[in-house]
Parts: C-alpha cells; structure tokens; sequence
C-alpha cells in the first residue's frame, strides 16, 4: 500500500504558512505501516491540481489532499477529485442540515459557497468535522484506489484523520513502524556515521540512518514489524550495540533536548551554576533557561561579559593577562572561571571566549577559536575547540559544547 499526501493551497506554495499537515500525516501513516511514495504541494489551481491527482493515482494507492475544502471559489479540492475520479457531486443532506445548524447555531449568515460544502460523490464516505464547516471525504476510485480529502486547518484536519481516517486505513495495513531517535553532541556527522559504518550499511529493517541538526549529529533507527512490541524488540539490540560504540556522546533519545537533559540534571543534584558568557553572549543562559523544571532553584546569574573592562570588572580577571595574552587564551578563559567562582560562590561555572568573526582572526587565533571553561567546585579545567561555519553558527556551536561540558 503506498500513499501520496497532497497539500493544496497557494499560500503553502509561496511559503506564507509551513506545512505541517504532511509532517503529521506522514509520520502517522508510517506508524500505521503505509509506505509513503510523495509529498506534492500544489497551489489552488484546478488544471494543476488535476495534473496531480491523476499521477497520484497512478503511482499509488492511497491520495490524501489536506484544504481546499472551504465554501469560497478557491477550494476546489473536492470537485477536481470528484472530476478525476469521473464522478458526479451530489448534495448529502445530513451534511447540510449539519452546516446549516452550525450557522444557526453561531448566529452567522450563510452564504452559497457553503451550500457547496454539502456535495459529495455519491458514493462518497462522508468525514463529519465537529471543529468546523467543511466535512471531509473518502472517496473510492477505480482499481481499489482512493482519493481521502481533509480540510486544511491542522485543528480540523487532525481530530478527522485520527477519528475516521485511521480507523478506515487499518484495514490496508498489517504493520507498524517504528522509530527510536539517538542525538549525539560533541561528535560531528561524518564521524558518527563511520563509527557505526557497517551497522548502517548492513542495516535493512531495521534501517539505521544518520543525519545532522542544529549542531547534534543523529541516529534514526527504523523498524517495521507486526506489532508495536515486536518493532521494539528489533530496535533494542541495534541500539545496544550503538551505544557500545558511542555512547558517550549519546545525550537523549526520540524528543529530548540537551537543555532538557541537562536542566533535568542540574535541578536533580541541586548543583548551584553560574554562567558568564563573552563569544556565546546569552545563548548558554538562553538555551538552559528554556527548561521549564526549576531553573531559579540552581542558577543564581548568568553574565554576559563581552568587553575586556567587564571580564576585569565583574570576574576580577587580571588586566595583565588581557593584556600579555589577549581575551580569546586559555590564561584569560581560566582566570574568567577562577573569578566566576569567587564573586558568585556557584559549586559549577562555566564561562566562554572566542572569535565568532567574520573579522577579527588571525593566522595563531582563527575565527572560531573558541576557550570553554568549567570550575567545578575550585576545579578548573579549559578546552580549546575550533568550530567552522559563520558567525552564528560559531556562536551556536560554541553553545552547544559549552553546555555538553555539563554533563559530563
Ligand atoms: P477553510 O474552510 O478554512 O477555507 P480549507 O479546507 O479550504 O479550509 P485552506 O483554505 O486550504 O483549507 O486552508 C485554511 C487554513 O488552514 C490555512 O490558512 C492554514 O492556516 C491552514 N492550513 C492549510 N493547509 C495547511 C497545511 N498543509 N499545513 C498547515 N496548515 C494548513
Ligand atoms: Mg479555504
């Protein structure tokens, strides 16, 4: 069984609203073991959107369109299907006694478009839509093909597609798949994939598959099986054998996030932290304040000490060695963790200096250059990193192996 889910709107076309209807269809379809063959966006545009459909049909089983199902001239999702599919619109009447209901009931006028609303192919599977006017349908083509639509609002589409939908596709699906996510920090893409090369090359169900985001390089394990329980027990061992190999730099898995994981930690030990930032500029802060578990409890202060005066002023960091050695040096990372300490008394400091340029490199410190110091409890130990990319990539780099210094 393969599937094609179709988004239809100009607006998604041109970029002014994100798609996320696909996102959700494709990751339920392939939970319910449905393979997925495309994902098409077409604008409102009936000789388009008839173009499309008709390959649809003849590359899969299964079309699901989300919008264009409205009561303005625009929406004509359902009539190009209808027409594909050489198929007559007929008016359902519990569909428009529900529509004019919904008028009634909200005190609105109705207007022709909506009486459009309540035509269905006659053999049509009516999708009643409790969030709103426009039911959807499944209508069934020739050769066992259907074309399902659903309306474009995600909270009208989704509530369709779990009530009504999936019900109607289990009976095409004897599977599911399954996913487990592994996200790794402080060790790059292609490093990663060669340290499991052969898991991933000889991987088949499940499929192993790496990929790099936002600064984390991650593993997707993929299993299809049976049942939900059985597609686990394939991906435990793949898993096993992953983490034998890399775990160290395995933060979390599925949706975790690294300031979750780390936020989560520090709140359990109940560690006081103190950050002070100069290449990072607040990311640290920012990023580890975004965890919802209690924060206040364990950082007293973040400080964002860009300036030579302000590492002097508020870390008590020797002019001298500003001056003998330059901001971005180990000696003045080290001093900036040694005074975090004394002025804030936090059991963990972490602090940062580095060149995010795109000026200010030279050929003994290169943009990117960047020192990360940690004090934990009077113990100072600085790490020198290069990270590559532009000037917010640098920063955001920077960030995230700071943070990664707390876990470990
Ligand atoms: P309406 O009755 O609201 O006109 P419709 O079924 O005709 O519903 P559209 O007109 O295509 O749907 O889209 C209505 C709104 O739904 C869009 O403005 C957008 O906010 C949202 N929407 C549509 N398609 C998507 C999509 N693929 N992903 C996310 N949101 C969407
Ligand atoms: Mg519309």
């Amino acid at each position: 069984m393969k599937a094609e889910i179709m988004a239809v709107g100009t607006e998604l076309l041109l970029g002014d609203i994100v798609n996320t209807n696909a996102q959700y269809l494709a990751k339920e379809l392939a939970l319910l073991g449905i393979g997925i063959y495309r994902q098409t966006t077409v604008g409102d545009n009936e000789e388009r959107l008839k173009t499309a459909l008709l390959q649809a049909l003849q590359d899969t089983d299964i079309v699901i369109t989300t919008g264009g199902l409205g009561p303005t001239p625009d929406d004509i999702t359902k009539e190009v299907s209808a027409q594909v599919l050489h198929q007559e619109l007929v008016l359902h009447e519990p569909s428009y006694e529900v529509i004019k209901a919904y008028f009634r009931n909200n005190d609105r006028a109705m207007n022709g478009g909506n009486q459009k609303q309540a035509l269905f192919p006659k053999n049509a599977i009516i999708l009643d839509n409790p969030n709103g006017t426009a039911p959807g349908c499944i209508i069934p083509g020739e050769g066992g093909k259907y074309i399902i639509n659903l309306p474009g609002p995600p909270k009208e589409m989704v509530p369709m597609f779990e009530n009504r939908v999936k019900p109607f596709l289990r009976q095409f699906t004897d599977g599911t798949i399954i996913s487990r996510v592994l996200r790794c920090v402080g060790l790059g893409e292609w490093d990663m994939a060669n340290r499991v090369k052969d898991i991933i090359d000889a991987s088949d169900n499940p499929t192993v598959a790496p990929y790099a985001k936002e600064g984390e390089s991650i593993l997707r394990i993929t299993a299809r099986a049976k049942t939900e329980a059985e597609a686990q027990a394939m991906i435990e061992p793949v898993e096993a054998e992953i983490r034998s190999r890399i775990g160290d730099y395995i933060y979390g898995t599925d949706d975790d996030t690294l300031e979750e994981v780390l936020g989560r930690m520090l709140v359990e030990a109940k560690r006081s932290i103190a950050i002070a930032e100069s290449v990072t500029g607040g990311m640290i802060a920012s990023r580890i304040l975004s965890y919802e578990g209690g924060m206040s409890e364990v950082l007293g202060e973040a400080l964002v000490t860009y300036s030579n005066e302000s590492k002097v002023r508020y870390l008590g960091v020797n002019p001298e060695t500003l001056a003998r050695y330059g901001a971005v040096s180990e000696e003045t990372c080290r001093e900036m963790a040694r005074g975090l300490r004394e002025k804030t008394g936090a059991q963990v400091c972490l602090v940062t200096t580095g060149i995010a340029g795109p000026t200010g490199g030279s050929e003994e410190k290169p943009v990117g250059l960047v020192y990360i110091g940690i004090n934990l409890d009077g113990e100072i130990l600085v790490l020198k990193k290069y990270f590559t990319g532009g000037r917010e990539k640098i920063r955001v780099r920077a960030t995230i192996s700071a943070l990664d210094q707390l876990r470990r």
